[in-house]
């Protein structure tokens, strides 16, 4: 059997998004859990669209979310070159061969009568198709055309009356009949081959044996059947994956919020968490379990487990998982994921001026609190503001009692910067004063912090330090005697 190759074929005309990296992934998985190997194609025909800054944004994000690639633009590779624009002798090669073998004609009609022929047909109430007219040019028509100055597109001509069967690994049988295509362009004017050509010269060429992409083009697969056959190409076999939808089950767009893998990236999604979070927009495996790393992901991806229903992109769902993955991380880890977060936060200088041990237990203390990474801006100020007493907090500062409760906590404050003595230190108040835990712990959070909330006080505690929790601590004692 032959080894499975797949390809990812973007066009470098926009950054990537969440359904382009889902096709990277599901492409690159099968490769894996396969053994076999994965394209990385550029197709950037789109001329005025097309930018190498895009490409290398969406190289960028493929690595960032984990994958990598056997052979493409960037480590050539034995089916060298990978775009498309280098490749244009190819295509004109094979454009040759269709026109040598009568299976393409040149066309030198304009855009005006083209668009002309479409409107006709669109107010008879007909799909527009090209009505065939050039086909029938003789030699001598064509050669005059030639002779004015005329540069041809060229055309393939569409069999008649003809039926194409995809045997589509995700859809099941799918049947598309001739008499709908009308003659289609394989090649511009300009020497440009069209995509439903380029498509199947490299794939052909690149010995891809499984084409698995977006379920938009499975309407362009008759087309690239009939290419496969007139030129006597092996077909390849074809998966194509449903759409994703936004939550209101619309098509998947910008209204829906962040649709660029480089946002969710800037928002401080672990690269981890969006890997198991697309492998399962449109994939299940077999058990209950939905946290799975790369490996357990590629050791159970098959097609068959590919659903035919659209997915739906649950941001709920994304941030839950992301959550699991951050608690997941040791405190050296995620301050390594962290610190360009922080670096571009106000408390830059201040993190820096801990000491390893306070940053460990600020760490410690902002884990549970992070549903992305980027969260850890609202986190800081507590631990280097002054507080700002919040009218919540406020409240539970005016309570009778506060003052004893501060003045106790005074005399028991820890002599080591150890987490846990300044939880003990807040349990010798509560033995003392006899008083419920929450009565102790609201009113010193409130008095220290200004807010009702935040992250485990005994950590707060030991990232100021001894110095700065007294004088907290004295401050507090301050306001309440004003
Ligand atoms: N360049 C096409 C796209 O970005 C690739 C389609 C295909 O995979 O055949 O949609």
């Amino acid at each position: 059997m032959h080894k499975v190759r797949v390809r990812f074929a973007p066009s470098p005309t926009g950054p990537l998004h969440i359904g382009g990296a889902r096709s990277a992934l599901f492409n690159y998985l099968y490769a894996v859990h396969q053994g076999g190997q994965l394209v990385l194609r550029i197709e950037d025909t789109d001329l005025e669209r097309s930018k190498r800054e895009y490409e290398e944004e969406i190289m960028t994000s493929l690595h960032w979310l984990g994958l990598s690639w056997d052979e493409g633009v960037d480590r050539g590779g034995p089916h060298s070159p990978y775009r498309q624009t280098e490749r244009l002798s190819i295509y004109q090669d094979y454009v040759q061969e269709l026109l040598d073998k009568d299976l393409a004609y040149p066309c030198f009609c304009t855009e005006e009568e083209l668009e002309a022929e479409r409107e006709a047909l669109l107010a008879q109430g007909e799909m527009p198709r090209y009505s065939g007219k050039c086909r029938s040019l003789t030699e001598d028509e064509r050669q005059a055309y030639q002779d004015s100055g005329h540069i041809p597109a060229i055309r393939f001509k569409v069999p008649e009356n003809q039926v194409y069967v995809v045997h589509d690994l995700v859809r099941g049988q799918v049947t598309f009949e001739s008499e709908n295509e009308g003659d289609f362009i394989i090649m511009k004017s300009d020497g440009i081959p069209t995509y439903n050509f380029a498509v199947v010269i490299d794939d052909a060429l690149m010995e891809i044996t499984h084409v698995v992409r977006a379920e938009e083009h499975l309407a362009n697969t008759p087309r690239q059947l009939m290419i496969y056959e007139a030129l006597r190409f092996k077909r390849p076999e074809f998966a194509h994956i449903s759409l994703i939808l936004g939550e209101d089950r619309q098509k998947m767009s910008k209204r829906h919020g962040a649709t660029s893998l480089i946002q969710y990236r800037e928002m401080g999604y672990l690269p981890e968490a969006l890997f198991n979070f697309l492998a399962l927009l449109g994939w299940s495996p077999e058990g209950e379990e939905e946290i799975l790393d790369h490996k357990q992901i590629a050791d159970s991806f098959t097609l068959e487990r590919v659903s035919r229903s659209p997915a739906v992109f649950d941001l709920d769902k994304l941030n839950w998982m992301n959550q699991q993955y951050v608690k997941r991380l040791d405190t050296q880890e995620l301050n390594n994921r962290l610190q360009p977060f922080i670096a571009a936060t106000a408390y830059a200088q201040q993190v820096e001026e801990l000491s390893s041990e306070q940053l460990q237990w600020l760490m410690q203390a902002v884990r549970e609190r992070l549903v992305c990474l980027k969260d850890i801006e609202q986190l800081l100020p507590i631990f280097f503001d002054e507080p700002k007493v919040e009218a919540e907090a406020g409240e539970v500062l005016s309570q009778p009692g506060v003052k004893q409760v501060l003045q106790t906590l005074s005399t028991h404050l820890p002599s080591t910067e150890d987490p846990d003595e300044y939880r003990q230190c807040i349990k010798a108040v509560v033995k003392e004063l006899k008083l419920k835990a929450k009565d102790v712990f609201m009113p010193v959070r409130c008095a220290l912090t200004g807010q009702v909330h935040g992250p485990d006080l005994h950590l707060i505690m030991a990232v100021w330090g001894l110095e700065e929790t007294s004088r907290r601590l004295q401050k507090a004692l301050e306001r309440l005697e004003d």
